[in-house]
């Protein structure tokens, strides 16, 4: 049975207790950065941060709110880095049967500088990165190796309000739109995000525009990467559904 995550970023208090469990439990060094005028730290994904809370700061109904958002992959039920990287390498991005976990593999290497751009470029939320150190093109790997061992990836296990949740997919789905009928009692623009074709289903309280910028990122994809995009969109979930 796949699995999904839920992400009720209503609840997430930007303790970054993810983000350092994952860096953690992948042993993943420091990464210096400079202060910018934000708590959000650091400003991206880098093969040394596979999830990064992301702090967006608006003005609504003459309040200033912080909008949380803990970023990662998502886990597409139809991976377009996936088919991307297959076109040039394939195997070097698989799908894990089991959990529907996209996972890139040390055949990423073989992609060319270009290919691996395109790659990027495919990615709706502009996730992957490739390490100068080693060639490989990385993200969250969904913590495969502990869900395979019967554990909760690192980020579900320290969150502690209930804002990160994995099982599996059917019932990741009803906790969401239970929660997101809940929400949109005392937030009327509460929404659930792509949730019929990703294995990472958000809530957010908010709407769309308000959180990071990978809606800008979307406009600004070459229109061959947006064609990808929107096919990926219009495709029958058949996959992994369940
Ligand atoms: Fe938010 Fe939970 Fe991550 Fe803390 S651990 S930043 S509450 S998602
Ligand atoms: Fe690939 Fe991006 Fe989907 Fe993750 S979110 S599986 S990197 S296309
Ligand atoms: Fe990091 Fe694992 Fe959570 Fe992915 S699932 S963000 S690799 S801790």
């Amino acid at each position: 049975m796949p699995k999904a995550f839920f992400i009720d970023t209503s609840r997430c208090t930007a303790c970054r207790g993810c983000q350092v469990a994952c860096k953690e439990w992948h042993q993943h060094q420091a990464v210096p950065t400079l202060q910018r005028g934000t708590h959000q730290n650091p400003p991206d994904f880098t093969p040394y941060n596979f999830k990064i809370v992301r702090f967006n700061e608006h003005k609504i109904d003459g309040k200033i709110k912080w909008l949380f958002f803990p970023d990662q992959c998502r886990h597409c039920i139809s991976p377009p880095c996936k088919d991307a990287a297959d076109a040039y390498v394939p195997g070097a991005i698989i799908q894990d049967e089991a959990t529907g976990a996209v996972l890139y593999t040390d055949k990423t290497k073989q992609l060319t500088i270009d290919q691996a751009q395109e790659v990027r470029d495919v990615c709706p939320y502009a996730i992957p990165v490739r390490s100068e150190a080693t060639g490989m093109l990385t993200k969250c790997d969904w913590c495969i190796d502990r869900q395979r061992a019967g554990m909760k990836p690192a980020c579900v296990k320290t969150c502690c309000t209930g804002s990160m949740n994995i099982g599996e997919r059917a019932d990741m789905l009803a906790l969401a739109n239970q929660s997101l009928t809940k929400l949109k009692k005392t937030h009327p623009e509460a929404q659930l995000l792509d949730e019929d074709y990703l294995g990472v289903i958000y809530l957010i309280a908010e709407p769309r525009k308000l959180y990071h910028e990978y809606a800008e990122h979307r406009e600004r994809m070459n229109p061959m990467s947006r064609q990808a995009f929107l096919a990926m969109l219009a495709r029958p979930v058949t996959r992994l559904r369940g």
